[in-house]
């Protein structure tokens, strides 16, 4: 027999893929279930235009792995799955189809838990909101803890910051020279933490009323797109879009410290391997840019969301980039890989612990 789908679920051996449809109101989206070891699990809805099912059953499966593995690195009792609708989600999204995803994932009971991702938004989750209540990523409003992105940032700068003090010695900013690629929703939350921190900050961005609005308000200096990668700095910030450490950025970068929240920034594993013999230390992303699903997850403790405690938890990422540091030192692995055996070895322990019975 031929098999496509199980085959890619034996891959990283996933344990669900649920399709939803809905024929009437043009609902077509899938949830796929990585690993629930730790706890029910924890993704985002994307919403976007595939090519082909192939393609986003393929994307499902590859970002809900990624959730698990975000997850027990943190050290946060959740699993990882991730939601996928596929449309356009500027011409297709609709309440009947976001309230129908609602039911959907309602019928999970609780196995599923979520909040929003690229092409959905704060706004979809509050619709989504009507018809479950494990839609956990809400606005102020009711509760939540609104845009994340800015608790994403704090906790890119906690990361980067332990790269400083293995790299320097010292983790203060100050004096720092830092590229930042990308003043979108992080990257702009970025900024004042940096600034105020004493770093020099030069930032880049294709949109210029980004970059326009940063320059007049606090004390940066410009560079192009196409260098920024390339500065003669202590740190590079990659904050726009996955993919920037690749075969043609990799030599022309200058600087001794990779700390960015971009996802997916190594093309390839060997791009890893490859800093680490240039003697750059890599933050890996999914290590460094969770400060946002940990103030998500905040909102499911009991009492609800508290962005003090959430905050605090985001800080502690800082000792998850020292603990990543200290693995790749003690097993001589490049980071991105210290980060994987960090995530599976707490997934180990927790399997273990739950294999006795009480
Ligand atoms: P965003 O779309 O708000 O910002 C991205 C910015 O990068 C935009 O201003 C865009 O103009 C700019 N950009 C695009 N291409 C560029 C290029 N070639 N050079 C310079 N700038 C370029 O996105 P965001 O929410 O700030 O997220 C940034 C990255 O961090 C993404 O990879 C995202 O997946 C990741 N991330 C974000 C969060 C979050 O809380 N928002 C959490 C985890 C990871």
């Amino acid at each position: 027999m031929h098999s496509f789908i199980f085959e890619l679920m034996e891959q990283h051996d996933y344990e669900n893929i649920f399709f939803c449809q809905e024929k009437t109101i043009g609902l077509k989206a899938m949830i796929a279930i990585h690993d629930t070891t730790l706890g029910p699990a924890a993704g985002g809805v994307r919403m976007k235009e595939y090519e082909t099912e192939a393609d986003a059953i393929t994307d499902a499966l590859r970002l809900a792995r990624g959730m698990t593995y975000k997850c027990a690195a943190a050290g946060v009792p959740y699993g990882g799955g991730k939601c996928v609708i596929i449309g356009d989600p500027r011409r297709d999204k609709t309440e009947a189809r976001l309230r129908a995803l609602g039911r959907f994932i309602h019928r999970l009971n609780g196995l599923f838990l979520t909040g929003p991702d690229s092409g959905t938004n704060l706004d979809d989750m509050v619709v989504m909101r009507m018809e479950t209540p494990y839609v956990v990523t809400l606005p102020e409003s009711l509760g939540g803890p609104g845009d994340s992105s800015e608790a994403t940032a704090f906790g890119l700068v906690q990361g980067m910051r332990a790269c400083l003090k293995e790299v320097y010695g010292s983790a203060d900013l100050q004096g720092r020279t830092v590229a930042l690629q990308g003043v979108g929703a992080v990257g702009k939350h970025a900024v004042p933490y940096l600034v105020e921190a004493g770093a020099a900050v030069t930032i880049a961005d294709i949109d210029q009323v980004s970059v326009r609005q940063i320059r007049d308000n606090y004390d940066v200096r410009v560079a192009y797109p196409e260098e920024i990668h390339a500065m003669d700095v202590d740190v590079y910030c990659p904050c726009a879009l996955g993919g920037t450490l690749n075969e043609q950025s990799l030599p022309e970068l200058r600087c001794k410290i990779v700390c960015g929240s971009a996802n997916n920034q190594l093309v390839d594993d060997r791009h890893g391997d490859q800093l680490q013999q240039r003697g750059i230390l890599y933050a890996p992303d999914y290590i460094v840019n969770a400060g946002g699903v940990l103030t998500g997850l905040d909102s499911l403790r009991p009492g609800g969301f508290n962005r003090a405690r959430a905050m605090e938890r985001v800080a502690r990422i800082y000792e998850t980039m020292e603990h990543v540091i200290a693995i790749a030192r003690e097993q001589n692995v490049p980071t991105y890989r210290a980060a994987d055996v960090l995530a599976e070895q707490h997934i180990a322990m927790v399997r273990q612990i739950k294999s006795l019975a009480i």
